[in-house]
């Protein structure tokens, strides 16, 4: 920071949340009011929507989206994910933290404060609720030192019930995000005893969103978020931030219409801090605890237009736009990350559009060696196991691509691998002994559905040791 900037930095060897004794110092933030909270109310609002909803939209009878964990079955924008397709998840959660990366290096903590679904349930839902039965922030420090009279019991009661059952509605589709919306509906259409399970999972979930919401709030993100934590090491001087404009701002001081203003431009009225809900004070500076949540850009920007000073003391913009008075520019460096992030979005959908519908693996048998038969042929034996990634039943055929032989199923000669599901089996591949080589030979094998070749898989036929 500059030298006209604040200088007593003790604030960062401490928690603004925690007092001296190590005890919790309890926020009660002013509602905030703006173009920016506005706007973020939309957007959550659209965001909570499909939160809600998507569990319940079905195409052709299956779910949209669902993260089966207990059944390791992953459907995502319809598409089914199963364990085999575990690589496609690792490189996608690379490429998630690395664009999560990049886009914090370029434009800080944007996600936190629109999309994160702690901030989007805490300040749009939970908060909201709180300002409707126990007013605004005033009132709940007020109603918080209050004796337990019948006024106060009333409304922290009607809070904590209200508060439960939005607990209990944010559980019910969060468990169908994980069973699917059928299982829960099971919850409440057939006896107890046949689902109790779910009812426990219920119970469990409602509990622990109650308590993240009703107690634990900011904690989330100023001591356990870890995304939280890195912002040290994310945040450059380029990245666009909500910042105190500490030049155009400092030397504070308080408003007086009668003189001429000689001060800086902040009337030190204390609104932004009074807005924040972890606590913080943006004037001095980037802090960790800084969720981006702009309550303290709205409320700068109604003091301002109240003295008749510009708005945008406290804005989105970088560091060394507010130290060089430089308006904010799409640098190279954030174009060629941006061009990074684009680069790796495209590669995890180039995966994703050329995944194979059939996930199979052939394995020779363990323990057995080859046959040898009359006719100059030998055999292996194999196991196989075919994956199913689609909503239809599929029918394949194996075709040897690199090898002179026949591949032959034990039990029925078809392979019909069933929707959604799964087949195992054994099978054999006979050789000419002329081909046979080498103790090992690799072998590639078409998988075709009807004349469509889907996937090639190889795998390795043994033979007799042919050394010297
Ligand atoms: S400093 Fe401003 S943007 Fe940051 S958390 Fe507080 S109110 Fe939100
Ligand atoms: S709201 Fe604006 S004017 Fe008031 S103290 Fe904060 S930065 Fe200064």
């Amino acid at each position: 920071m500059s030298d006209n900037s604040v200088k007593d930095t003790s604030f960062r060897d401490k928690v603004a949340t925690v007092d001296q004794k190590g005890h919790r110092i309890w926020m009660f933030p002013h509602k905030p009011e703006g173009k920016y909270y506005n706007a973020r109310t939309i957007f959550s609002s659209v965001y909570l929507l499909i939160f809600f909803g998507l569990p319940f939209i079905r195409v052709n009878g299956h779910p949209v989206f669902l993260l089966d964990v207990l059944d390791r079955r992953f459907i995502l924008f319809g598409q089914i994910f199963w364990p085999q397709d575990f690589f496609i998840f690792a490189i996608g959660l690379i490429l998630f933290i690395i664009f999560i990366a990049l886009f914090t290096v370029v434009f800080g903590r944007v996600f936190c404060g629109w999309a994160c679904p702690q901030t989007i349930f805490m300040e749009m839902i939970f908060r909201k609720i709180e300002y409707l039965i126990e007013g605004d922030g005033v009132d709940q420090k007020v109603l918080a030192k209050a004796p337990w009279n019948s006024k106060k019991i009333t409304k922290k009661v009607t809070k904590w019930v209200v508060f439960w059952a939005v607990s209990f509605i944010i559980a019910n589709t969060f468990m169908a995000y994980l069973n699917g919306i059928e299982e829960v509906k099971k919850l409440y259409t057939e006896p107890l005893a046949k689902n109790v399970g779910t009812f426990v999972s219920m119970s469990v979930f409602t509990t622990v969103f109650f308590f993240v919401y009703l107690w634990l709030r900011e904690q989330v993100c100023t001591v356990i978020c870890p995304y939280g934590r890195m912002q040290g090491v994310l945040l450059d001087k380029d990245s666009v931030i909500v910042t105190y404009d500490y030049k155009r701002g400092e030397k504070r001081g308080k408003f007086n219409k009668s003189e001429q203003r000689t001060l800086g431009d902040c009337i030190d009225c204390a609104q932004c801090v009074k807005v924040c809900p972890t606590g913080i004070d943006i004037r001095n500076g980037t802090q960790l605890e800084c969720i981006n949540c702009t309550a303290c850009m709205d409320a700068c920007d109604k003091m301002m237009s109240a003295v008749g000073l510009l708005t945008g003391l406290v804005r989105y913009a970088s560091e060394n736009s507010v130290a060089e008075h430089k308006k904010w520019k799409f640098t190279w460096r954030m174009k060629a990350y941006s061009a990074v992030m684009c680069i790796l979005m495209g590669v995890l959908v180039f995966l994703l559009v050329t995944r194979s519908d059939v996930g199979i693996t052939v394995l020779r048998t363990p323990g057995q060696l080859f046959q040898q038969w009359p006719n100059h042929t030998m055999s292996n034996l194999y196991s196989y196991k075919m994956l199913n990634k689609t909503f239809k039943d599929k029918e394949v055929t194996l075709v040897a691509e690199n090898f002179k032989g026949e591949i032959k199923m034990v039990g029925e000669n078809k392979f019909v691998i069933p929707k959604n599901g799964y087949t195992v089996g054994t099978m054999f591949i006979y050789m000419d002994d002329q081909e046979i080589k080498d103790r090992k030979t690799v072998l590639r094998i078409g998988v075709y559905e009807g004349k469509d070749k889907i996937s090639t898989i190889t795998t390795s036929f043994l033979g007799p040791f042919k050394g010297n």
